[in-house]
C-alpha cells in the first residue's frame, strides 16, 4: 500500500485517481494515523465487477454486446454506502474506486448518515436506442441487487444518467423486494423524487461561490464566471449563479466552448441545450475550443465535467481567482500545488458539490418516513447543511494553516475514522 502512495509522487503525480490518494496522504500526515489505520480507511469494502450482454439493433442488424458494470462499496461505518451511477465509455474500477472513496469523505464532511460508493456501465449512452438503455440499466440492477438495499447501498444520478434511469432502477429492484422507493435517490418527483433535487448540486454549488466570494470580500455581482460543463450540475450552477448577479462569460459542453465577455445569457442557452441536445451552434458568443476556454481571464472558474481537466497541461494557462470543483476530482494533485503557489483559491470537491448528496439523503429520509417536503424547505435545509460544513472547513484551515482541501479531508477522515473504531471493524 505504501509503495503505491510513494510512487504517486513521483511518476503519477498528473493522475486524477491517484490524487485523490495523495490529498488523503497529505491529510493524515498531520493527524498521526497509523500505516494500519490508513489501510482501513483506504481499501474498499467491496468491488463488485458483472457482465451485462445486450443484443444492439443498428442499421436493420443485430449484435452482441458484452457491457462491464461496476459497484465499488468504499466505507459504511457512519451508515449506508451512497453513490452515484455513471454511464460512460471511459467507466473503470480504479475511477470508480478513487470516486467511492471520495464519497465516503464527502458524507462525512457534510455530517449525513451515509457512507461511500459509486457504480457505474462503460458504455457511450448516446449510442443506445432508448429501450436498449432500459435493458442495459435493468439487467445491471438484476445483477447487483444483492449488493443493493435501503439500508444497504443506494445510488443516485452521475454523468449521464437522469431521473428516469433512476426510475428504472426503482421499479426493477421493487419487483422483486416489494415498493422500496428509498433504495435510488434522484428519481422524477412522481415517483418519491425530492422537490429540487435536479438543481440541488449546482444550487449548491453556487451557495458555496457565494460564500466564498464574501470571504475573500470579493464581489459577486458582475464577477465573471466561467464553467465547464453544461449536464446537470454545471447549466443549474450557471443558472443561479447568473440570478446571484455574476457575469458567467464561458460555458462549455463535450462539442465545444462559447465565450461573451458581457455574459451569455443561461436560460437561453438551457433552453438551446434542451431543443437541440447540445450548445453547439448557439447565438450571441463566440465559439472557441474547451482548451481556450480555461484560459479566459475570470474571476471564478467552475469545471463541472469530467475529472482532471485541470492538470499540469492545463494549469499554466489558468487565469483566475477561484476555481470551484463541481465536478469530482477535476484537478490533479501537481496541479493543485501549482494553482496554490500561484495564490488560486480552490474549493475541493467534497465540499463544493456535496448539495447533491444532501439532497439526496432528504429524498431518502423522505421516502423511509413517507412524508414530503416543499422545495424552498429542502433548499434551506441543504443550505443549512452545506453551511455548516463550509465554516467548519474554514475554521480549521485557518487553525491548522492548511488549504481548503487538507482542511476537508481531515475532517472527514477523522469521523469515518472515529465511527470504524466506535464499531469496532
Ligand atoms: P452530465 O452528464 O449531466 O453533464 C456533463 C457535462 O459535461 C455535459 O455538458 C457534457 O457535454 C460535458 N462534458 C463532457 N466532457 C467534456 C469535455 N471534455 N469538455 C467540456 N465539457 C464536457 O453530468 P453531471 O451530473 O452534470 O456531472 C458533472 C460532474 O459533476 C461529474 O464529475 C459528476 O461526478 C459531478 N457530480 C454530479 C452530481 C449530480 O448530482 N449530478 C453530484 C456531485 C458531483
Amino acid at each position: 500500500m505504501k509503495e503505491n502512495w510513494q510512487a504517486i509522487d513521483t511518476q503519477k503525480g498528473c493522475c486524477c485517481h491517484d490524487s485523490q490518494a495523495a490529498f488523503f496522504d497529505r491529510a493524515v500526515e498531520q493527524l498521526g494515523l497509523t500505516v494500519s489505520q490508513q489501510e482501513l480507511l483506504l481499501q474498499s469494502f467491496r468491488e463488485v465487477s458483472v457482465q451485462i450482454p445486450l443484443k444492439l439493433h443498428h442499421d436493420g442488424e443485430e449484435t452482441l454486446h458484452t457491457f462491464t458494470g461496476y459497484r465499488v462499496q468504499h466505507n459504511h461505518a457512519r451508515g449506508p454506502f451512497k453513490g452515484g451511477l455513471r454511464f460512460h465509455p471511459d467507466v473503470n474500477i480504479s475511477e470508480i474506486r478513487a470516486l467511492a472513496q471520495l464519497m465516503t469523505w464527502k458524507t462525512a464532511l457534510v455530517d449525513i448518515p451515509f457512507g461511500g460508493a459509486k457504480g457505474g456501465i462503460a458504455v457511450d449512452p448516446s449510442r443506445l436506442l432508448v429501450d436498449e438503455l432500459e435493458i442495459l440499466t435493468r439487467r445491471f440492477v438484476q445483477k447487483m441487487a444483492p449488493v443493493f438495499g435501503v439500508d444497504k447501498d443506494i445510488p443516485a444520478p452521475d454523468m449521464n444518467t437522469n431521473p428516469q434511469v433512476m426510475a428504472w432502477i426503482f421499479d426493477e429492484y421493487s419487483k422483486f423486494n416489494g415498493y422500496t422507493p428509498g433504495v435510488v435517490t434522484g428519481k422524477p418527483i412522481d415517483l418519491g423524487g425530492l422537490q429540487g433535487r435536479l438543481e440541488a448540486t449546482g444550487n449548491g454549488v453556487a451557495f458555496v461561490t457565494a460564500q466564498t466570494f464574501n470571504d475573500l470580500s470579493l464581489p459577486l455581482k458582475n464577477a465573471a464566471v466561467i464553467i465547464q460543463g453544461f449536464g446537470n450540475v454545471g447549466s443549474y450552477a450557471a443558472l443561479r449563479l447568473q440570478s446571484m448577479g455574476a457575469r458567467v462569460t464561458g460555458i462549455s459542453d463535450v462539442d465545444g466552448a462559447l465565450f461573451n465577455a458581457d455574459g451569455i445569457d443561461i436560460v437561453s442557452a438551457i433552453q438551446f441545450v434542451q431543443k437541440n441536445g447540445s450548445l453547439k451552434g448557439f447565438p450571441h458568443a463566440e465559439n472557441i475550443s474547451n482548451e481556450q476556454l480555461l484560459t479566459q481571464p475570470c474571476d471564478a472558474l467552475i469545471p463541472a465535467a469530467l475529472e482532471g481537466t485541470i492538470n499540469c497541461e492545463s494549469e499554466s494557462g489558468i487565469n483566475t481567482k477561484i476555481i470551484i470543483e463541481a465536478a469530482n476530482m477535476p484537478v490533479t494533485h501537481m496541479a493543485n500545488d501549482k494553482l496554490r503557489a500561484r495564490g488560486i483559491t480552490i474549493v475541493p470537491d467534497i465540499l463544493a458539490n456535496a448539495g447533491g448528496v444532501i439532497a439526496s439523503y432528504f429524498e431518502w429520509v423522505q421516502n423511509v418516513q413517507r412524508f414530503a417536503w416543499d422545495r424552498d424547505t429542502v433548499q434551506q435545509r441543504m443550505e443549512a447543511c452545506l453551511s455548516h460544513a463550509y465554516t467548519d472547513v474554514r475554521k480549521l484551515s485557518e487553525k491548522s494553516q492548511v488549504d481548503l482541501r487538507t482542511a476537508a479531508y481531515q475532517l472527514a477522515v477523522m469521523r469515518v475514522l472515529r465511527s470504524v473504531e466506535l464499531r469496532g471493524f
